[in-house]
């Protein structure tokens, strides 16, 4: 009874409730919990590590010559590059603890989305989580991935140019708003587009970006633009032997060629309406790819081989 009356006149706090010292770390657990048991918490994609490693293609021939190369940033002039998704912001940024593979850029819905740099769509079409999918395989060796696209406006195998439209924002695949899913590749391995691209100025960083082959794992390193090597005149060079030495030290960076980006293992499901009938009535585990030369089959296959021999042989020639 007296606890009752008691009881009447206490006044219950619940913020002094809650604020004492032991239940804040009951509380801390249980949000740590529940946000570990939800992955998708407070996020507006996921994806599987399965999902993310199958984007991740390395590109032939880029580390042939060289452990690294670099990519000047700094000498592109306008219209040689694009903010993906003009007017964006930013609602996901790369990495973090479900480690992002890429970063989050909203406008509304079905608004353009425009190529980053020349280059050939490696891919366009729906896959898993990424829904509508383009990737496209750029001249100075890095790749850009395009995902939840309401519908691509591309095609596999097409030559693209900066600015181009790739598709209109949705989302497709798993996604909880409309937005764009950006990823910067090298070799197949995803990095900071925030090192390329001001996110929040969305303009392109006057930088040069050295991308260095340690083991299977690619390090990218963004540096502030070195002045380009000021060439002497060749006749002021004291001696013969020093000429050739000159040169070898300040080699132009060396840009992938686009012909070996088309032709060099870019492999894409060819469409159905090309295929002629009788040639589907046998079905060979060549003949479900075409390589972009349009060669299909047992023509693949030799194909195939034949760019491996060249491979393989690709020293032994220079
Ligand atoms: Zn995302």
């Amino acid at each position: 009874m007296r606890l009752l009356q008691n009881w009447k006149y206490a006044t219950f706090n619940p913020f002094s409730y809650c604020m004492n010292w032991k239940r804040i770390f009951v509380w801390l657990g249980l949000v740590g919990g529940l946000m570990a048991a939800v992955p998708s918490w407070g996020q507006t994609s996921a994806f599987t590590s399965m999902e993310r490693n199958h984007l991740r293609v390395p590109t032939p021939g880029l580390f042939a010559d060289s452990t690294h190369f670099s990519v000047r940033f700094d000498t592109l002039s306008v219209g040689n590059y694009c903010f993906p998704l003009p007017g964006a912001k930013v609602i996901s940024p790369y990495g973090g603890r479900r480690r992002h593979s890429g970063v989050d850029l909203k406008t509304r819905a079905n608004d353009t989305i425009r190529c980053a740099f020349e280059g050939v769509v490696r891919l366009s079409k729906p896959y898993a989580a990424y829904g509508n999918l383009v990737v496209v395989r750029h001249a100075n060796g890095l790749e850009s991935v395009y995902s939840h696209q309401s519908k691509n406006l591309v095609r596999s195998g097409q030559v693209v140019k900066a600015g181009d439209a790739l598709g209109l924002t949705g989302r497709t695949g798993r996604a909880t708003t409309e937005h764009l899913h950006f990823e910067l590749r090298v070799n197949g391995e995803a990095f900071n587009p925030d090192l390329v691209f001001d996110l929040q100025q969305r303009s392109l960083r006057r930088i040069e970006l050295v991308c260095r082959k340690e083991g299977q794992r690619v390090k990218v390193e963004a540096r502030p633009a070195a002045p380009l090597p000021q060439f002497l005149p060749p006749r002021a060079l004291p001696s013969p032997f020093i000429k050739p030495l000159f040169f070898e030290l300040f080699k132009p960076i060396r840009i992938m060629d686009i012909e070996k980006a088309m032709t060099e293992g870019i492999v894409f499901k060819g469409s159905k309406k090309s295929a002629p009938k009788d040639e589907n009535k046998v079905k060979t585990k060549a003949k479900k790819k075409t390589y972009i030369t349009g060669l299909s089959g047992s023509g693949a296959a030799k194909m195939k081989a034949e760019i491996r021999r060249k491979r393989a042989n690709r020293h032994k020639n220079s």
